[in-house]
């Protein structure tokens, strides 16, 4: 028995999705129910625990690279410019700057009510950006994002209530005037 040369290949794959039409064109989009409601602990390891530590005492820790002074928030255990192990810990104030940011239209189980902002802010002193929810804004889909939140808004965290030691201990961040 031999093979079947390339040409002939081709033709029987042309034949098979053209002899009756409906596998080339479903009637509508195919959908499944898939329920992904995973449950599990990870373990933050000793700088994301102190970070988290801090947020359930109103503290926003940040650490620093002796080598170069980047200051990391949230903290990281080895500067990733120098590949040295990060140093000294501070305390940064609860406010900065937005400095990017994506518009949440549609709501996400546990988060904002919609629309609200997901953005990059840089906490006074630090080097890095912190992703948290940004509320408080009153966003019109008519309307040109940045009219409503310019770039460089100054904002600041609002914390929970009820902290527990988690990135939610910051409930969110609102604009700070
Ligand atoms: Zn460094």
């Amino acid at each position: 028995m031999t093979s079947p040369t390339a040409s002939q290949a081709g033709e029987a794959i042309i034949r098979r999705s053209g002899s009756d039409g409906v596998a080339a064109s479903p009637s509508r989009p195919a959908t499944q129910e898939v329920n992904w409601n995973l449950r599990y602990d990870i373990h933050l390891g000793a700088t994301w625990s102190r970070f988290m530590d801090g947020l359930r005492q109103r503290k926003l820790l940040a650490n620093s690279c002796a080598s170069c002074s980047r200051v990391f928030v949230p903290p990281q255990a080895y500067c990733e410019s120098c590949f040295e192990p990060t140093a000294e810990w501070l305390e940064l104030p609860a406010e900065g700057t937005l400095e990017v940011y994506t518009v949440a239209w549609h709501g996400f189980t546990g988060g904002p009510t919609p629309p609200y902002a997901i953005g990059g802010i840089r906490l006074d002193g630090a080097s890095t950006l912190l992703m948290h929810h940004v509320v408080g804004v009153d966003f019109d889909s008519e309307s040109d994002p940045k009219d409503a939140l310019p770039f460089g808004t100054r904002v600041r965290a609002v914390w929970a209530e009820e902290r527990v030691g988690h990135v939610l201990d910051i409930s969110h961040f609102e604009p700070a005037s």
